[in-house]
């Protein structure tokens, strides 16, 4: 049997870091980065006799999360210990949510690979402290403990074994992110590790109802190593079924670097995290009115800004889409509209050259280096003529690799738009006297001749000239030859 013959069966479980201030049960801040072990306190660094006080923004933001996913949020639920030993968790348990999690039973929609709208459910929401790190010295001398991220609240959102496909899973992921930057519950930067995914791949025969045997890739923090992981992964599987063999359930770790999967703990050992209610904290306990209120004051989500799009600015569909799937995306395109009143063109430039920009970089939306001002700033010189579009891609460039007023690029680069009649005749003259081969072919029809023509002058204007001032003058000049 082939590769067509199995279905992929997958569910993820992500992590996102709150963005709130403090830690989820001391008052360290939540800051990324710092001097290690700059950013915690006795109760974070696990001293005996210390005692935990759940922030209640943590909650808050949970039940945003929930009920962007639609998810039912639970009136009482309580924190749990997981216990288990690592370096970097002093406390050798983490606090999270066992049996009785703030959210459960929601679902998003996402679009496949063949267009068709497909519903993936999510199992549960619950809240729990993100541990701290280890630094591997490099030279072998042991390793560093750094506990600034210790106690950062997190939020786990597990999904049904719903997916299909690596596309689907990128899909849901990226939907998951977006909807998480629109409530501003988490900065979602994957490079930082606020965002990461655990990924649980299975496979089976076509046909089959029962589930195969799963393994778990831990802490993906990109699209592209989540994909590649994934199609290396079940095809390791339906290998190892093909030759007769039988997938174990694992943790596996995927290396970027080799394109493979490695194991890191099979069943055998697989924890029993003898979980038990933390009898340091109270119930949490959530009055009707409190998720009513949450509820009323949900900000707008991707839906409702796509369809504001389509009215309010008269964009496609296609690009509405697009815009409102980046809450990053979406944001710039309406601050730089509000500055330059130019829905259509600030759309244009952010789905072509900044998107393709975006792709080649392999960043995300949340890394574009310039502001909204900048580009408004970039379409308004078009507008006015001081810049060609072939120019202001130049400038979308560099606004990448050196952020600033696009005024100041083009005076440092020499970039203004040539709008003088005489210099543009003395080109045209020039490029007309030196291909008369073309002028020759225009005049017997070929049109394709004028493009070539106004390509010669652009090259040798280095793309300043005004390209209408530059074909309106070639079909004037060529009048009088
Ligand atoms: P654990 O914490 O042991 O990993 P969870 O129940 O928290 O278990 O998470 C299990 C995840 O694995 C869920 O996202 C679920 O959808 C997914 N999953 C469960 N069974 C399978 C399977 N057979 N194939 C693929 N994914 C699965
Ligand atoms: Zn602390
Ligand atoms: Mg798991």
């Amino acid at each position: 049997m082939s590769k067509n013959d199995y279905e992929i069966v997958m569910g993820l479980e992500v992590h996102a870091e709150l963005s709130t201030k403090t830690k989820i049960f001391c008052s360290c801040p939540t800051e990324f980065g710092g001097e290690p072990n700059t950013h915690c306190c006795p109760i974070c660094m696990a001293m005996p006799g210390t005692l935990p006080v759940l922030n209640e923004k943590v909650v808050e933001y949970a039940v945003k999360a929930g009920l962007a996913t639609n998810c039912e949020i639970a009136r009482n639920s309580k924190n749990d210990r997981k216990n288990y030993f690592y370096p970097d968790l002093p406390k050798a348990y983490q606090i999270s949510q066992y049996d009785m999690p703030l959210c459960e039973h929601g679902n998003v929609e996402i679009q496949n690979e063949n267009g068709e709208k497909t519903v993936i459910g999510i199992t549960r929401i619950h809240i729990e402290e993100d541990a701290g790190k280890l630094n591997h010295n490099e030279f072998g001398a042991g390793s560093l403990v750094d506990l600034n991220r210790a106690g950062v609240p997190l939020i786990e959102i597990v999904s049904e074994p719903d997916l299909r496909s690596a596309y689907e899973v990128e899909q849901y992921l990226r939907k998951i992110k977006s909807i998480l930057e629109y409530i501003e519950v988490s900065d979602c930067k994957m490079q930082e590790g606020s965002l990461r995914a655990d990924v649980n791949v299975s496979v089976r025969k076509k046909g089959e109802t029962k589930f195969g045997t799963r393994t778990e890739m831990k802490n993906m923090n990109s699209f592209r190593s989540i994909v590649r992981a994934i199609e290396y992964e079940s095809q390791r599987q339906i290998d190892l079924i093909e030759d007769g063999g039988i997938v174990e359930q694992e943790t596996l770790r995927w290396d970027d670097i080799s394109g493979r999967t490695f194991s890191m703990r099979d069943k055998e050992d697989a924890q029993d995290y003898r979980y038990f209610p933390d009898p340091d904290l109270v119930t949490i306990r959530l009055s009707e009115e409190y998720i009513e209120n949450i509820k009323n004051n949900l900000p707008e989500l991707p839906e409702s800004r796509r369809k504001r799009y389509i009215e309010e600015y008269k964009l496609s569909e296609h690009d509405a889409n697009l815009l409102t799937g980046s809450k990053y995306l979406s944001d710039l395109f309406e601050e730089a509209t509000n500055k330059c009143n130019n829905a259509k063109m600030v759309s244009n430039w952010i789905l072509s050259d900044i998107s393709r920009i975006l792709n080649e970089k392999e960043i995300e939306p949340d890394q574009i280096p310039f502001t909204a001002e900048e580009l408004a700033e970039t379409i308004k010189l078009i507008e006015k003529g001081t810049i060609s579009s072939a120019i202001a891609k130049k400038v979308v460039e560099e606004l990448f690799k050196d952020p600033k007023d696009p005024n100041e690029i083009i005076k440092e680069k020499g970039w203004i738009q040539i709008s003088d009649e005489g210099v543009i005749k003395e080109v045209v003259l020039k490029v007309l006297d030196n291909n008369s081969q073309s002028v020759a072919d225009y005049k017997a029809g070929k049109d394709k001749a004028l493009g070539f023509l106004v390509g010669q002058a652009m090259k040798e204007t280095k793309g300043k000239a005004n390209p209408q001032m530059l074909n309106k003058m070639f079909i004037e000049e060529i009048k009088k030859r």
